[in-house]
């Protein structure tokens, strides 16, 4: 069994043709991931006991002659940040080091029900804080193209897992580009659905307003056929829409002759030259596929990062206040007071980019600086959604870079919060004004690395942006 080859529709024919059982598999991927991890260090932990107990459902419906699923037998893996209950979920922090949850998030159910097997929870930046996944509390990963670089952040395990072949999908979150730019520094897809498409019950909050979780996998096939799995309203989460959804992966005909697409002059202007260089590439390969091209404006977009650290931090201040030593964390050995053990814990736990954003956040907060700050951003973001809703009265997608430059090296951006920030220019746009945008691989540098096209289109028609980025994928491996 040559697990990193395996793919959804490969694993369902090979069950049904009884070429392995769902069992046979589930050992074969654990054995197999946790042989690869130490390069890595793309997974925190693994479920063996749940993982093979999965399998053996999926194996005793097809011996019942049912349909095992759309995802049957399919190894997956699930950003730490996302809960399974009974299974350690850490989100990257050390205050959360021993909680298991007692519920699973409705993502993971929907995984469940479809027949995946979860093998185990990946890395992340703490509360998914990060762009480089250096502020996980529990090390690094490295991207497993280029082992001293960076897999992106804050979902770069799942991305790495997904990347070196020990999951066929997994899934990320995405408040500011989590999953689109480690999609991109590792080479593979990676969606963030509309806002409420997928439920975010049982998704660690970071800031609720922006908060998606979605998936990442090698084709844009498989990543349509998880969301559809996962997508859909949810009772439990009252921001989840009933919009109906669906059947994406039924709509990849290849054929996009014709679609208008509209390229962002604003993402253009500072893009270093061989990223540039093959997102243009990339353009002129979607010219070719007889979409109509042209240069649109997005101009509120200067303001998007400044916006979003103001919006993120805030909302994140308010999240994590429910860390206190009191409830789900470790708790400081030694405090007198009450007001000392909850400073105590908070001191000791967080890692230093979760209290530089509880510290922006409180402040943006404050009543003297609420409306310079926190309201000047809420109608910012405004006009960001103003000026895609405008652009989509042109065109039926937008195509953009994922991000300036491919996978950095370790450590290159730890003592530059600004730089760091600066990664996610171009992704941040697209949860602020709430739309599907997802990367697609566009190439590799000269070095060997992968740099991601971002596609974006209107809410609610992830149809458009995978039908867009399937007939791009199936032209770039002509
Ligand atoms: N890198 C961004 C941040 O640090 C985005 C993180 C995310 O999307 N979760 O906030």
């Amino acid at each position: 069994m040559d697990i990193p080859s395996l793919s959804i529709d490969g694993i369902r024919e090979a069950l049904l043709a009884r070429h392995f059982s769902a069992s046979e598999l589930a050992a074969e991927a654990l054995r197999f991931a946790q042989t690869e991890n130490p390069r890595t260090n793309a997974y925190l932990h693994f479920c063996p006991e749940r993982a093979i107990e999965a399998a053996r459902r999926v194996d005793e419906r097809i011996a019942r002659g049912e349909d095992p699923g759309p995802l049957a037998g399919v190894p997956v893996a699930v950003k730490d940040v996302i809960v399974t209950q009974g299974v350690r979920t850490t989100c990257g922090s050390k205050l959360l080091e021993h909680y298991i949850p007692p519920y699973d998030a409705t993502a993971v159910v929907r995984l469940e029900q479809a027949g995946a097997v979860l093998l185990g929870k990946t890395n992340c930046d703490e509360f998914a804080m990060g762009s480089s996944n250096e502020n996980s509390a529990f090390g690094p990963v490295r991207n497993p193209l280029a082992l001293d670089r960076v897999p992106g952040g804050s979902s770069g395990g799942s991305a790495a897992a997904v990347a070196q072949g020990t999951a066929v999908a997994a899934l990320g979150s995405d408040t500011g580009g989590s999953i689109r730019q480690p999609a991109s520094f590792c080479g593979v897809v990676g969606v963030t659905p509309t806002y409420g498409r997928v439920s975010r019950y049982g998704l660690t909050a970071f800031a609720s307003s922006l908060d998606h979780i979605g998936p990442l996998a090698r084709s844009v096939k498989e990543c349509a056929t998880v969301l559809q799995v996962i997508a859909g309203r949810d009772g439990r989460d009252s921001t989840s829409a009933a919009a109906p959804v669906p059947n994406y992966a039924a709509q990849l005909d290849g054929n996009v002759k014709g679609l208008k697409l509209g390229l962002p002059r604003e993402y253009l202007k500072d893009l270093t030259s061989e990223t540039g260089g093959l997102f243009q590439g990339g353009v002129q390969a979607l010219r070719q596929l007889g979409c109509q091209v042209r240069e649109i404006s997005l101009p509120a977009t200067d303001y998007a990062v400044a916006c979003y650290y103001i919006l993120a931090t805030a909302e994140a201040s308010s999240n994590l206040a429910r860390y206190d030593g009191v409830r789900y964390t470790s708790r400081s050995a030694s405090s007198e007071t009450l007001a000392d053990m909850y400073r105590n814990t908070r001191g000791e736990g967080f890692g230093a980019e979760c209290k530089r954003r509880i510290m922006l956040g409180t402040y943006v907060l404050s009543a003297g600086y609420y409306d310079a700050y926190y309201l000047k951003a809420q109608k910012v973001r405004a006009l960001i959604a103003r000026d895609f809703a405008n652009a989509f009265q042109e065109v039926d997608a937008i195509v953009a870079p994922v991000s300036p430059y491919p996978a950095f090296r370790l450590g290159e951006k730890v003592d530059d919060p600004v730089a760091m920030y600066l990664s996610d220019i171009y992704t941040i746009t697209g949860d602020l004004a709430g739309i599907p945008c997802m990367s697609v691989p566009c190439g590799t540098t000269a070095e060997g690395l992968p740099v991601g096209m971002q596609i974006l289109t209107r809410h609610f028609d992830e149809t458009t942006m995978f039908r867009l980025a399937d007939a791009f994928e199936r032209h770039q491996r002509r």
